[in-house]
């Protein structure tokens, strides 16, 4: 086996190749969408191997999920044979675990160490709030998680953060407070949050120099992709374990191996980072996107490399993705290009509702599948929130079609997966708190609110863990069945942990764990339908276990639960299993770095995408507007823009304008198979003034319907004043001429009436809604075809309307 060096640069462009082939000092990869970052990451490092630049045991590759490096080390693997075997390529958290278990030792933890994440990290926050008697109303503990993760990506510890608030300042003095509660009751647990993977390794180069210098030595190359999603502390892991100190890089030009920067003896490794400023989507985590724009600034010896032809894509699609992301200001602009030709148009399609936008895009992958031979495998279907599978769910599973929602209510997010799990982890750690006080009274077991805080009181007084107290619950003096409650709770815990030492495998371990608790019994005794999935939900975890062993005979339930705590909503992603796969539905965050044959990005509204809370903050906006750039460039063929006029969030009908995307993506990229809704059209035409998309233009005309007939579009509407508005993104008129299917006289008579009664309103005004009923105009925003009004219909609550698609009359 082994790829000779020449070959691994085959087919390559020179700029790719130049990248793959450089030597000296620090490398920035910076490029578009799909134009070979990750690919040429790889190479590079099979190149490094087949060179003997390195050895596999030198290289620390840097991936956004555990999926992407298992990918890469098999392409590795494929180019250069099984020495690739002892490359770490992880993700940041997954070498931060494998670092800190080894060096737990010196940060004073035990190796059987517990990860929290983040419904952990947000329990163990209310105790702490609770237990410093804070109102949750004032003081937030959810708020208190968000801020806290923050300071610890930002690596500002809990007494750097008291220093610099002041007291008279009660929310950020008890911040704080509850910032070191935390951080003590974490410790106390023999835990770490996900943010402390990243900060504690960070504190661990950095307070121990041998610890640094040992791992400085061992990796001489350091590559990481996805480098703008990194946040500072991943920022900071990152020059530490490559040994460039922070303040700037001493060595001279082409010279790595002299003169280092004291006190270090070891020369700085080589650095390669490729990104994409441009698909900058966690800034909500932290991520900053400053740390790709001044990596040069940081390094400055580094050698930059730019890559604009797009290999994945038809220039349809880039056409439309670059339009999208050129609209964002202060980025360096950069034209990605691609030789595969323009490829079929993108389909746009606008749905009454969401259902049946749902239904559109299952009628389409059926179709796709009879005429082109697309498999479910080969499609991907993008929203902006989990919350938007639902419908699409139901309808697929009608329809037949083979998914798969990646993301969202995540197995092991199940209450019923959660407490096996905590079991595991309490059974592993004595010392988990968290975990152990989930477990207390689960199945109910008589130990009630007072005894567990009797129990956490006696944990306090004597600085001990609450499993610790646990254990020794008769010093506590309670009463006796309280304490024959905990006597037994403490007995099954005992008898577990002896399974585990005596060998037990995760399997094994669990199985015990839910027949001795009485947890399997108590499901399977119910007659809750619910209870019946859940018992299938366990017996999944045990097939999880028993998977592990399988693979990982030495693997222990530390292992185990290691590997639980990692995966990410990525890694559920289905593989390719030689069958025709299935439909992969997903968020667009969950979809970076993914590339698929055909892709519909559904929920393109205002209001969804991008999202609500977006749309007042300049910066959001630019993030969601880099977030619908990751999403366009996802697709290689074909893609699918599709849109609701009215989608139904938390049981509420909303009416939502199109997306501000879909006004940037220039027509002639552009085929729209249905363009106004069957509801829009009908009530839009209310809005001649408002420059509605009715499809009364001028232009008249007839155009194909969403069916196949082509009806006739009315052209009896003048076009208001502000009609011109209504010309979105510059469509010329007869494209948005679309006639309504509905030629029968009511709706046809509905519509022209409408478009009589063209209200002008004004704050304080009453009118009357066919939903909603009675109610005040509050204020009025915009004008023309994007005017909205906010109306308080009292009970019914204050909806912001469209007027455009809003039957609102005034009184
Ligand atoms: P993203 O920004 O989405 O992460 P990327 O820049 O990492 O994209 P890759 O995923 O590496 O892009 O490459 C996109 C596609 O183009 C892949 O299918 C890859 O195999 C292919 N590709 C990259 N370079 C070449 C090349 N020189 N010749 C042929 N195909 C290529
Ligand atoms: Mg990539």
């Amino acid at each position: 086996t082994g790829r000779s060096a020449e070959s691994l640069l085959e087919g390559l462009n020179p700029q790719q190749r130049e990248a793959v082939e450089h030597t000296g000092g620090p490398l920035l990869i910076i490029a578009g969408a799909g134009s070979g970052k990750t690919r040429v990451l790889t190479n590079r490092i099979a190149h490094l191997l087949a060179t003997g630049q390195a050895r596999p045991g030198e290289i620390l590759a840097i991936t956004f999920t555990n999926k992407a490096a298992a990918e890469m080390r098999e392409r590795v693997e494929e180019l250069v044979g099984p020495p690739a075997r002892s490359m770490w390529v992880s993700t940041f958290h997954s070498a931060c675990v494998r670092i800190l278990r080894r060096e737990h030792a010196a940060l004073g933890l035990r190796s059987s160490f517990s990860i929290y994440d983040s419904a952990d990290s947000q329990r163990l926050m209310q105790l702490v709030c609770r237990g410093l008697d804070l109102d949750p109303k004032r003081f937030p503990p959810k708020a208190f998680s968000k801020r806290v993760s923050d300071l610890k990506n930002e690596l500002i510890d809990p007494d750097e953060f008291a220093r610099t608030v002041s007291e008279s300042n009660a929310y950020e003095a008890n911040l704080a407070a509850a910032y070191r509660g935390y951080a003590d009751r974490l410790r106390q647990a023999n835990a770490l949050d996900f943010d402390d993977l990243i900060a504690t390794t960070v504190h661990l180069l950095q307070a121990f120099p041998a610890v640094a210098e040992s791992y400085r030595r061992r990796f001489r190359h350091v590559l990481v992709d996805e480098y703008q999603d990194t946040n500072h502390a991943q920022y900071v892991l990152v020059k530490e374990l490559a040994g460039v100190s922070t303040t700037g890089w001493e060595v001279p030009e082409g010279d790595a191996t002299h003169g280092a920067p004291e006190p270090s003896v070891v020369p700085p490794a080589q650095l390669t980072v490729v990104g994409d400023a441009d698909q900058s989507i966690y800034a909500f985590r932290g991520a900053t996107i400053r740390n790709i724009l001044e990596f040069e600034e940081d390094y400055p010896q580094a050698r930059t490399i730019l890559l604009e032809q797009n290999y994945r894509s038809t220039q349809n699609i880039l056409t439309a993705a670059n339009a999208v992301i050129a609209r964002n200001p202060g980025r360096r602009a950069k034209n990605l290009w691609t030789a595969e030709g323009s490829g079929p148009k993108i389909i746009g399609y606008v749905a009454d509702s969401d259902h049946e936008e749902s239904r559109f895009v299952a009628d389409e992958i059926d179709a796709l599948g009879d005429s082109d031979g697309v498999k479910p495998g080969d499609v991907a279907v993008f929203y902006r929130t989990n919350a938007q599978s639902r419908s699409l769910e139901e309808v697929l599973v009608r329809s037949g079609i083979p998914y798969k929602v990646v993301g969202g209510t995540r197995f092991y997010e199940r209450r019923e997966v959660k407490d096996a799990i905590a079991y595991l982890r309490a059974i592993a750690n004595p010392d988990d708190s968290v975990n152990i006080r989930r477990i207390l009274n689960v199945p109910k077991r008589a130990i009630g609110d007072r005894t567990e805080g009797a129990l956490a009181w006696f944990a306090e007084r004597e600085r001990i863990s609450f499993g610790a107290a646990v254990e020794r619950y008769e010093e506590i003096g309670m009463p006796a069945r309280a304490a024959g409650a905990v006597g037994e709770f403490a007995e099954l815990m005992s008898g577990l942990r002896e399974l585990l030492e005596a060998g037990g495998s995760p399997a094994e371990v669990l199985d015990a764990a839910l027949d001795r608790s009485g947890y399997l019994a108590e499901l399977r005794a119910s007659d809750d339908p619910q209870d019946a999935t859940r018992v299938e939900n366990l017996a999944e975890l045990h097939a999880v276990a028993a998977e592990f062993t399988a693979s990982d005979p030495d693997g222990d339930l530390v292992d185990f639960l290691e590997r639980v705590a990692l995966v990410a909503d990525a890694d559920q992603i289905p593989t390719e299993d030689g069958g025709d796969g299935v439909v992969t539905l997903m968020t667009v965050h969950t979809a970076k770095g993914l590339e698929f044959p055909v892709v519909f990005v559904t929920g393109l509204e205002d209001g969804t995408f991008p999202h609500q809370r977006s749309l007042a903050d300049p910066d959001q906006l630019s993030e969601e507007r880099r977030l619908a750039y990751v999403a366009l460039t996802r697709a290689r063929h074909r893609l699918y823009i599709t849109r609701a006029a009215v989608r139904t969030a938390f049981g509420v009908p909303n009416e939502l304008p199109a997306s501000r995307f879909i006004d940037d993506l220039p027509t002639e990229v552009l085929e729209w198979r249905r363009e106004e809704s069957s509801m829009q059209t009908l009530r839009g035409g209310w809005g001649g003034g408002y420059g509605s998309r009715g499809g009364y233009g001028s232009g008249g005309g007839s155009r194909r319907s969403d069916d196949g007939d082509f009806s006739p579009a009315y052209g009896s509407g003048t076009r208001g004043e502000s009609g011109g508005t209504g010309a979105r993104g510059g469509r010329s008129d007869l494209t948005r001429s679309f006639g309504p299917r509905r030629t029968d006289a009511s709706g046809g008579a509905g519509a022209a009436k409408a478009q009589a009664d063209v209200p002008t309103l004004a704050v304080g005004e009453r009118v009357t809604h066919d939903s909603y009923g009675l109610g005040t105009v509050v204020s009025l925003e915009g004008s023309g075809s994007s005017a909205v009004a906010k109306i308080d219909f009292g009970s019914g609550g204050t909806k912001r309307l469209l007027l455009r698609y809003s039957p609102v009359t005034k009184l």
